[in-house]
């Protein structure tokens, strides 16, 4: 079926004709496009072209799509009830798995998105030391709970301003923002409100302006400053966590051990699945044991789990981690070198097989670097990377995933399609 009558019809029966805004391709402009299935790294759309996935759910898709081990206990599960608002033994080894292999994680509550995991580790912050602000890093996304929809406002430090309608001002004013990996910025933030602060908030990687890796020593200081104020530090690994190694950043590179720490993407499967969880002292305030509350009725899902689980399995199995890095340096390194060979400005920042192209020459560190990119020669590239069967994130300001599925093969396609962009 064509995309434009599909996006037509989408428009009368969804908002803005999709179901989370990045899909409507607002940033590159044109007709989104619509999956019909998935086979590994490979999608087919609705008007029937194949394309190398370079998007894959935003990393959950870690395996590939359809991972025979996963859709299988996925099916299994989905014959014996897929749920009953009554614990059941999987969640119980689900939960014990994440926490044994999850430094630092000593409970851990299972949820059903990456954005409840945040607002409930922000509540729990809240409660456990009694404190009202929130310090979080300019372009590092939380999910779309009020506290967490806050940009900048100007300045290096600032109160944060909403950045959506329909949150009032009162769910921001207790929000600072910093530009990440400025660490000048967060002391100075604890020296002017250091006994009103009851968390930062940081992806330790930040995945949500395109990747941007921590500074040396920018996480261990922000642990130091935490501790010393009595500020809790959460790590948001909601794209990070069992992405780059088979546990969290904090552990495997990060040499932190955050007080608590949101996973979501990668740990669900391909179902909706996050968690929230940390030390013990902290996550036994949650109801039923403490005071702060929450709850779901599909929290911890049988079906979700089941997928969780086979995934975590088949990451154990398989080890894919080495692979995956080896062909996004290949890819990073490649497109670099051909764009500099054309006189294009891209650095491609990658890691462990995540990547982002930026259309700049220079190294993107924070925000504001970002923004300098050029996003019109990202619209040119995703387009045309898109026309030679490629599908990278629509927007310049997000992370791209290989998966345990892609290919040197893949690779060489990704790259010889990408000079051709740059020939056009
Ligand atoms: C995706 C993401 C979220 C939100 O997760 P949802 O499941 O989309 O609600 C939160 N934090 C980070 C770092 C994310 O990348």
């Amino acid at each position: 079926m064509e995309h434009e009558t599909l996006f037509r019809r989408a428009r009368k029966a969804i908002p803005g004709g999709v179901n989370s805004p990045v899909r409507a391709f607002n940033a590159v402009g044109g007709t989104p496009i619509f999956v019909e299935k998935g086979k590994g790294a490979k999608i087919r759309t609705a008007d029937g072209r194949i394309l190398t996935d370079y998007c894959c759910s935003w990393g959950a898709m870690i395996l590939g799509h359809a991972h025979p081990a996963v859709s299988r206990a996925v099916a299994a599960r989905a014959k014996l009830g897929t749920t009953f608002g009554i614990a059941t033994p999987d969640e119980v080894a689900f939960a014990e798995r994440l926490c044994a292999l999850v430094p630092g994680l000593e409970r851990v509550r299972a949820v059903n998105s990456g954005t409840e995991a945040v607002m409930t580790a922000i509540r729990l912050a809240r409660g456990v030391t009694g404190r009202d602000m929130v310090l979080k890093f300019d372009g590092c996304y939380h999910g779309h709970s009020d506290a967490m929809l806050v940009k900048s406002g100007s300045g290096i430090l600032t109160m944060g301003a909403s950045s959506s309608a329909g949150v009032t001002p009162g769910a921001v004013a207790d929000t600072l923002v910093a530009p990440y990996n400025d660490i000048e910025a967060v002391e100075m933030a604890f020296r002017r409100h250091g006994d009103a602060i009851a968390a930062v908030i940081v992806e330790p990687v930040a995945g949500n302006m395109g990747l941007v890796p921590p500074a040396r020593g920018f996480l261990k200081s922000l642990r130091s400053i935490t501790s010393r104020h009595g500020a809790l530090l959460v790590c948001d690994e909601v794209i990070n966590g069992f992405r780059f190694g088979f546990s969290s950043y904090s552990a495997l590179y990060g040499g932190i051990t955050p007080d608590l720490i949101t996973l979501g993407k990668v740990i669900g499967g391909g179902l909706p699945l996050a968690a929230v969880g940390g030390k013990a002292k902290w996550m036994k305030l949650l109801a039923p044991e403490g005071p702060v509350y929450q709850a779901g009725t599909l929290s911890g899902n049988p079906l979700a789990v089941a997928a969780g689980l086979a995934t975590l399995d088949a990451l154990e199995r398989e080890q894919p981690y080495a692979r995956m890095a080896d062909l996004g340096s290949s890819l990073a390194v490649g497109m670099s070198t051909i764009a500099a060979e054309h006189g294009l400005p891209v650095t491609c920042q990658s890691f462990n097989g995540v990547f982002t192209p930026f259309c700049t020459d220079q190294p993107v560190t924070c925000l504001e670097d970002a923004k300098t990119c050029d996003t019109s020669l990202y619209v040119k590239l995703f387009h045309g990377l898109l026309d030679r069967g490629i599908y990278i994130a629509p927007s310049q300001f997000e992370c791209n995933f290989i998966s345990a599925a892609h290919t040197v093969g893949d690779i060489d396609a990704f790259l010889s399609a990408f000079e051709a962009v740059c020939r056009s």
